[in-house]
This record gives C-alpha cells, sequence and structure tokens, in this order.
C-alpha cells in the first residue's frame, strides 16, 4: 500500500485494517454461520462474525435474511437445502452503514446446514476502484484533448465545459482553477463552474490571496476540509468555511495551478488520480494561456512595429541577402511585397548621401562586429516632400556559422523634423534677440556674489562689449555712478526674494549710458541654495526717454488745457462730465474738482438736449468731429450761447466712449448779432415810416371825411340816426384797421424770442403784407401774389422771417422807384410766390426793376454794403436777412431773371 493510499485511507475514513487474502482461506478464517433447515441462524463463527451488527445468534434463531443487506435477500430464497451447489454472494449489514461483502456455499452440517462465507469486499472495492479509474482516465484525457485542440477564442469557453464535466462526473457542487497572476498578484480564480442549485463560492478573477501559497511546499497535496476544519485555516475563507477539497498542479516551477471542489468530499478515488485529472486540466491550460500571451505579444509588436514604421532586419552571416519584418517592408516600399532584398537594393533604398556611411558600418558590423547606429534619409524621387528619417541599429549575435547581423529600423522623421524645426527655431531666436534690444544673461551665485556667466550675442551689438570683458568688478564700473547703488539693492532684493526688476543705465563701449531694464530670476538647487541667476535686460534708453518727454508734453498739454481759456471738458455718451478745466468751472461757477459727474443736459432745455444728443449721435468713427452752437440756461443768469466742437473717442468696436469737447462763450457775440438783427429791424420800421404813415392815414382820411360829413349834417340839423350809424361804424372799422397795423408793428419791432419754434410761413408772408401793401400801392407799385394752396411747417421766429420778406420787397421797391425815375413808363410789379417739396420750402420775391450788377451779385450780403446814398441805406438789411435764413437752417440766394432780380429763401421744413 503507497503513502498515497494511506493517505486517503485516512482521507475517506477508513479505518486501518489489514486485508485479507483473496483466495485458499482456511476454513476458519472467514465467517461460518450455523443454519436449521428453515435457514435460521443457529450460531455464527469465524473472524468476520465480530463485523456483523448481529453477530451473536439471539434465543430465538432468526432468519438469515434479517442479517443481510436488503438487495442480498432475493439470492436466499427457499431453504438452505435449495442453496446447494451455488455460489453465494451476500452482502451482511455491517458497521458504521457499511456492509460485509461476502461470497461462499451452503454445505451440509450433522443435521443443519453450515454457510462457508469469505469476505470479498477488497475484490469489489478493487473491480470498482478500477472502473473508477479508467472513467477518471478517460475524464482526463478527454479534458486534456479538448483542452489542447481547442481555438485560442474558444479556450474560456473549453475550461467551462471541462469544468462542468468534472463537476458532473464526480457530482461536485462548485469548481474552479486558480492559477497564479501573470502579475504575481498571488492566486486567483481562473474559471469556476456551480452547479445551478448550488452556493456563490467563488466568481472569475477573483483573487484569493497568499491562502494558497503555504501549501505548495507539501504537495503532493490534497487537503480536504471538514466541515471548515482544517490545518490551515486560511483555506476556510477560500471554501467559506463549508467543506472543501484542493488539489495542485506542480510544474517545474513549483506549483502552478490549483483545483478547487468546493462542498465536495473526495470519496473513494486515489489522489493520485485526482493529481493527474488536475495536471490534465491546468497543463495545457497554461501551456494554451502561455501561447495565447506569447501570440498577443506577438500582435502588440507587431501593431507596435506598424505604429512607429519600425521592424527588425537580419542578414545572415554568409549571405548577401537581408531579411525584413514585413511591417518594415510595408513601410519602407508598400508596392513590393519581397521582404528579402539583396544588400546593394537595400542599400539603394537610402538617400545617396548617407548610403556610403550606412554600407561603411554595415561593414565594420559584419567584419569587426562594431555595433552599427546610424540616421539615415530615404531616397524619394520627390524632393518637395518631407525627408523620411530611419534610425538603423544592428548587433552581431552567435558564432560561427551560427553568427548573424540583427538590427532593426526606426521611422525617427518626427524628432528629426523636429530637432530641425527647433534648431531652425533656435537659430531664428538667437538671431531675435541677437538683433534684438535685449540681452539674456546668465550669473553665477559664488558665496553671496553673482558672477558674469553667460550674455547672450546681442551685447556685443548693444553695449560693444563681449562676454570676455564681463566681470563682477568690470560691470560695477560700466555702471552710472548714481545708479550703483541701485544695482547693489538689485543683486540683495535678487538673492533675498528670488526675482527682481530694476532699472539703471549702463555705459557702452563707446561712452553712451543705456538705460537698463533687468528682470532677473533666482534658481535654487533642490536645498533651496542659489545656484544662478538668469535674467533678461532690456534697452529702453528710448523707451525711458520717451516716456520723459511725453510726461513733459503731457506736462505741457495740460498747463494748456488748464490755461486754455476755452472751455475744455470730456463727457461720457450720457453727457455725464468726467473731466473739465478751470475756464468751464469758473464759468458754471464751481470748482473744477465739482465738475466730474455733473450732467451737461442739466443747462440745456429739453429740445437744445435732445438735437445735442442727436448730434453726438451723429458722430463716427470716420467723422468724429461735430460743432453747433449750443444755447444754455443756466439758474440765475441769462441765456448763454457756446461754440461747441466734439470730437469722439471710440473703442474697437466704433461704438462711442467719451467725448472730448472745446467750448467757446459766444453769448457776446449773439448778443450783437441779436442786436444787430434788431437794430436792422428798427431800420427796417424806419424805413417803413412813409409807407406807415400812409397805411395810417388811409383810415384816418376816412375817418376824416366821414366825421366831415357828420358834422355838416349835423350842422345842417339833417343828422338821421341811419345815416350817423352808418358813419359810425365806418369810422369803427377804420379805427380797428389802423389798431391792428400799429398792434402788429409793435409786435413786430419786439426782441426776438431766444426758442425757435415751428410756424407756418404763410403768417410771415400774411404780416409783411399787412404792413406794406398800403404803401406799395400808394407808389404805384403793383403787387402779384399767388397765394399757396398748402401749409407746412418751419422752425424759427415767425418776426424774423417777416423782417427778411420786408427787407426784399422794400429793397424791390426801392430798386423799381429808382428804375422809374429813368424810365418813367414802367410800370414796377413785385411778385412774391411760394413752393414745397418733400424737404423745403421755397418763397420767391422778384421784381421787374432791372436787376443787380452782375459785379455786385457776390458782395450785395456783405455787411455794410449798400448801392444807396449815404443816409439812405444802411447795407444791413441783405446780410442781417442772410443770417437770420441761416439761422433756421436755411439759404438766402439771389439771381437775376428776365426782368429784374429774384430772391429765394429756401427754408428746411420742421
Ligand atoms: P441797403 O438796402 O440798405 O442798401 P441791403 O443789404 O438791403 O442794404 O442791400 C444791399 C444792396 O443790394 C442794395 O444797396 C442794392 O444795391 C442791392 N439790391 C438789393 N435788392 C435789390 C433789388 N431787388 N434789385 C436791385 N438791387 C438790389
Amino acid at each position: 500500500m503507497t503513502s498515497g493510499e494511506k493517505f486517503f485511507d485516512r482521507l475517506l475514513g477508513r479505518p486501518p485494517e489489514s486485508h485479507l487474502p483473496t483466495a485458499h482461506v482456511p476454513v476458519n478464517a472467514g465467517l461460518q454461520i450455523d443454519l436449521d433447515n428453515l435457514g435460521r441462524v443457529l450460531q455464527t463463527h469465524g473472524p468476520l462474525r465480530h463485523r456483523l451488527v448481529k453477530h451473536t445468534a439471539e434465543q430465538h434463531p432468526e432468519p438469515l435474511v434479517d442479517y443481510l443487506c436488503a438487495h442480498s435477500a432475493v439470492v436466499i430464497e427457499g431453504s438452505p437445502a435449495d442453496w446447494q451447489g451455488q455460489n453465494l454472494d451476500l452482502d451482511f449489514n455491517g458497521f458504521a452503514g457499511r456492509p460485509l461483502q461476502t461470497r461462499g456455499w451452503i454445505q451440509p452440517s450433522g443435521d443443519g446446514w453450515v454457510l462457508q462465507l469469505l469476505d470479498i469486499g477488497d475484490l469489489i472495492g478493487h473491480r470498482e476502484h478500477a472502473e473508477a479509474r479508467e472513467q477518471h482516465q478517460l475524464l482526463s484525457a478527454q479534458v486534456s484533448e479538448r483542452l489542447r485542440v481547442c481555438s485560442l477564442t474558444r479556450l474560456p469557453e473549453v475550461v467551462q465545459d471541462n469544468l462542468q464535466s468534472i463537476a458532473q462526473h464526480f457530482q461536485i457542487p462548485c469548481v474552479a482553477i486558480a492559477l497564479l497572476d501573470e502579475q504575481d498578484l498571488g492566486w486567483r480564480v481562473h474559471s469556476q463552474y456551480r452547479t445551478f442549485d448550488a452556493p456563490v463560492l467563488w466568481h472569475d478573477g477573483q483573487a484569493l490571496g497568499a491562502a494558497l501559497d503555504s501549501l505548495g511546499g507539501t504537495a503532493p497535496l490534497s487537503l480536504t476540509l471538514t466541515h471548515g476544519h482544517s490545518e490551515h485555516p486560511r483555506l476556510q475563507g477560500i471554501f467559506a468555511n463549508a467543506e472543501g477539497f484542493l488539489v495542485p498542479y506542480r510544474d517545474d516551477h513549483g506549483v502552478a495551478a490549483w483545483l478547487l471542489c468546493g462542498f465536495y468530499h473526495a470519496q473513494d478515488t486515489f489522489e493520485r488520480d485526482w493529481l493527474q485529472l488536475t495536471a490534465a486540466l491546468a497543463a495545457p491550460l497554461l501551456s494554451r494561456l502561455r501561447e495565447q500571451r506569447h501570440q498577443q505579444q506577438l500582435d502588440r509588436l507587431e501593431a507596435l512595429q506598424g505604429l512607429l514604421g519600425t521592424g527588425w532586419w537580419e542578414l545572415p552571416n554568409l549571405s548577401d541577402d537581408i531579411q525584413l519584418a514585413p511591417q518594415l517592408q510595408q513601410h519602407l516600399n508598400p508596392d513590393e511585397a519581397t521582404t528579402r532584398h539583396t544588400l546593394s537594393d537595400w542599400l539603394r533604398l537610402f538617400h545617396p548621401a548617407d548610403r556610403e556611411e550606412l554600407a561603411s558600418r554595415l561593414h565594420d558590423l559584419q567584419t569587426l562586429s562594431k555595433p552599427l547606429s546610424t540616421s539615415v534619409r530615404l531616397h524619394r524621387l520627390d524632393a518637395a516632400q518631407n525627408p523620411i528619417w530611419y534610425r538603423v541599429q544592428g548587433q552581431a549575435l552567435g558564432v560561427g556559422n551560427h553568427r548573424r547581423l540583427v538590427g532593426f529600423m526606426l521611422d525617427i522623421s518626427d524628432i528629426k523634423n523636429q530637432q530641425q524645426q527647433a534648431a531652425a527655431a533656435h537659430a531664428r531666436l538667437d538671431n531675435l534677440i541677437a538683433s534684438s534690444p535685449a540681452i539674456i544673461y546668465v550669473q553665477r551665485y559664488v558665496e553671496g556674489t553673482l558672477q558674469p556667466l553667460f550674455f547672450s550675442d546681442s551685447l556685443l551689438p548693444l553695449l560693444g562689449r563681449t562676454l570676455a570683458e564681463c566681470t563682477a568688478a568690470s560691470l560695477i564700473e560700466w555702471l552710472h555712478p548714481d545708479d550703483r547703488d541701485l544695482y547693489f539693492e538689485r543683486t540683495r532684493q535678487l538673492l533675498r526674494e528670488g526675482n527682481v526688476r530694476s532699472r539703471y543705465r549702463v555705459q557702452d563701449k563707446q561712452g553712451n549710458y543705456h538705460w537698463l531694464l533687468d528682470e532677473a530670476r533666482l534658481l535654487r538647487d533642490d536645498l533651496g541654495l542659489p545656484v544662478e541667476a538668469v535674467g533678461l535686460w532690456l534697452d529702453v534708453t528710448e523707451a525711458t526717454l520717451a516716456a520723459e518727454h511725453v510726461k513733459q508734453s503731457e506736462e505741457r498739454y495740460r498747463i494748456l488745457v488748464e490755461d486754455s481759456p476755452a472751455m475744455i471738458c470730456r463727457y461720457r455718451p450720457d453727457l455725464t462730465l468726467t473731466f473739465g478745466n478751470t475756464p468751464l468751472a469758473n464759468y458754471l461757477e464751481c470748482r473744477p474738482e465739482q465738475l466730474p459727474g455733473l450732467n451737461l443736459a442739466d443747462w440745456l432745455s429739453a429740445e437744445q438736449r435732445d438735437s445735442f444728443v442727436q448730434r453726438i449721435g451723429r458722430l463716427t468713427p470716420e467723422f468724429p468731429v461735430s460743432t453747433a452752437e449750443i444755447s444754455l440756461q443756466l439758474p440765475g443768469r441769462e441765456h448763454a450761447w457756446w461754440v461747441w466742437s466734439d470730437r469722439g473717442v471710440f473703442d474697437e468696436q466704433g461704438a462711442l466712449v467719451e467725448v472730448q469737447a472745446v467750448g467757446r462763450d459766444n453769448t457776446e457775440v449773439r448778443r450783437s448779432q441779436q442786436q444787430l438783427t434788431q437794430s436792422a429791424k428798427m431800420a427796417t420800421l424806419g424805413e417803413m415810416a412813409t409807407g406807415l404813415a400812409h397805411e395810417i392815414n388811409q383810415p384816418l382820411n376816412v375817418m376824416r371825411m366821414a366825421i366831415v360829413n357828420v358834422l355838416k349834417r349835423v350842422r345842417d340839423g339833417d343828422a338821421q340816426i341811419d345815416y350817423l350809424t352808418e358813419k359810425l361804424q365806418r369810422i369803427d372799422t377804420q379805427v380797428q384797421r389802423a389798431a391792428r397795423v400799429v398792434d402788429h408793428m409793435r409786435v413786430f419791432g419786439r426782441r426776438s424770442e431766444v426758442e425757435q419754434h415751428p410756424f407756418d410761413p404763410a403768417q410771415a408772408v400774411e404780416g409783411t403784407l399787412s404792413l406794406l401793401s398800403e404803401g406799395l400801392r400808394g407808389k404805384g407799385v403793383e403787387l402779384r401774389l399767388t397765394p399757396p394752396d398748402f401749409t407746412v411747417q418751419v422752425k424759427g421766429h415767425v418776426d424774423q422771417l417777416e423782417q427778411v420778406l420786408i427787407n426784399l420787397i422794400v429793397n424791390a421797391r426801392d430798386a423799381l422807384l429808382g428804375q422809374r425815375e429813368k424810365q418813367p413808363e414802367l410800370r414796377p410789379w413785385i411778385a412774391m410766390h411760394s413752393e414745397h417739396d418733400g424737404r423745403h420750402v421755397r418763397i420767391w420775391v422778384e421784381d421787374n426793376g432791372g436787376g443787380i450788377d452782375p459785379r455786385l451779385l457776390e458782395r450785395i450780403f456783405e455787411p455794410f454794403f449798400t448801392t444807396k446814398p449815404i443816409g439812405v441805406g444802411t447795407g444791413l438789411g441783405l446780410s442781417v436777412s442772410y443770417g437770420i435764413v441761416e439761422n433756421m437752417g436755411g439759404r438766402l440766394s439771389v439771381s437775376n431773371g428776365e426782368h429784374g432780380a429774384r430772391f429765394c429763401v429756401e427754408l428746411p421744413l420742421a
């Protein structure tokens, strides 16, 4: 009996026991049972009798059947006499539920019978064992065969199937195979199977930790846990304290797999068989997994080579043919399939410039075994394309006939091209620094001081100095004496705080000082100790001087703005002031610092404000300036007139951000203009005195006539009431007429208001006629009027337009009367008519006085220009009229018509 079998005996719970030899047993060696004729047991003998549950005959003999296992009862039907001459296989009820399997015969003995029986339990056991083993081996063979032949993709499925077969064969609820983790993270359940009703013990991929490691040393080994008891308490975790059984598989490196059986108690099977079964499962599985890993590695390698544009090459020692990895071939020449080339063909793939070097290095490798490492370009016919660079490396392997040259080629175009780009960028940067007003420097930290270590090439063009001339001492010397303290402080601050920014003057070789802006940073080592300072000198001489200039000119401008007599301010589009100079503040009776925040609109009437905002709204980056006369209402003061010039400041999107404005008080000018207008008006009135006298005389005459007549009738005593009434009514009409004229003259003589208002120009025409028509008629001048059939509105002052029309008509009258003196047959007339289009209304005044001398046409609007004798003409009429019309946004113009002068008053519609 092998130690394994003993172990299994222990395992299977068999009591240690010597086995009986199977043949030629002495009669008293087995079991003898004395029976009576009815087959009842009288007596039992022999050593086997102790294995029977019943071994002593009772007081009343009992039938043999009572001693037997149920299935043996059928063997002994009838009485002992019937059983003679037969082999009797009888299983007796034994201890611990284990039957005593016997074979024997019956023979007469005295007046009864004796049954001679031998233990054949072992024989049966062996046979069953052999059968089981055969099945076991069959299973093992199947398991290993399936694993060996399946495809790698089906491997997990096949492992499952195998575990299922094992589980079903041995009726194991849970089976699993545990393998060592690839990353050496301990044991892991590779695959598991459980019958549908079994509890979950494991899952695929589950980590089992190190519990299984401690068992490896005692292999070959199987372990049984009986209800959670084991010599290896850590296993209890794996088997969840239930029964379990586990079998190792060992290969040349030790235990490589475990078969785990949960809720299972191994039965009559030898450990050898379990080991064999486990091996049949684990060995091919491990080998297939290794194969799988290998395959994956190959795939990865292939993918990597494909991605990197790399691959191996091999040159057998005595051969002239080079073999290339397929991916490499694909990369080098996708059109060609063959991976084997002659050496010269291969070399021809490379750029002529690199070919010789590669050939020579390859030769060195062949003859001297000197490792090859070089970079080469592919020979491409299209020169415009970026070159493709390969790194070629190689080494000799093996000796003698087995010597071969092996290497790889790697596409390094990216790196090479980047290198070249970087080199170009570097060169450009060097160039840039050399030609820029910047110097990069490095100072080394030596015992608390900073010593010049490096200067960029720009040092020479900028300061005319070289690195060799720069020592710590000479640097101090070159510093402007006034700035040396600054420099020392800069160094101290740099060492203290790690960075510094300062500005000082350094002398160049010609003796000129440069303002240098110095930005430096201290670099420290791992321990925080200073190593070196890296810095940048920027020549800011020009900027510094320019800034100085700007400062000076800013100061000048500031003074200019402050001291300017003009009012200067800045305001936002909502008219809020952001700045105002002293004159503006004085004007507004406050201090300049009180101006910001005030709103210009506060001093404008609603109308003025609207037109102001509209005007500002029309500013654009293209036309940023607008000038206008604005009138302001300052509380408690007279109206002020400013000539105001605005310049818009715009942001990048063209939106108005701010307005800068310059203003001049124009009130005086305005006032004198108004006075001028007024005096002109008065002059007009004076002018018209004659006409007016006529105008008033007319009703007076009528009234006098009426009164004379009435008086006469009264004196005659013939004053009837009807007659008197009629005369008095006539007088009243004439009084009203005279009052109207006087009224209108009063209104006309008044000063105009400040604000303009909309009105119908026909009103002015009417007013003019009320003052002039009678006088004209008296002088024999015909008025040709075409009354307008429309009403429109213009903006301004109705009395001023009337003044204009009066001037034009009076001038026409004068020209006509003058002309009639020379030409008595002239029948003078003045025509007046108006017309309008969508935007303007035009009032035409024309006469037949012969017109204006073309040489004078340009001058008649000049103030004080007159052709009339001194004391008669003022020369203001037309110039004031021109100003009035212009002020209304219109235009006064003149031309000579067929008969005489034609004046046109053109006004924009409101
Ligand atoms: P004044 O009437 O006081 O001379 P004005 O400015 O009104 O001043 O006119 C300037 C001059 O223009 C006149 O002196 C006259 O020579 C000329 N003028 C104006 N209107 C006419 C007209 N309708 N026909 C001819 N000349 C005219």
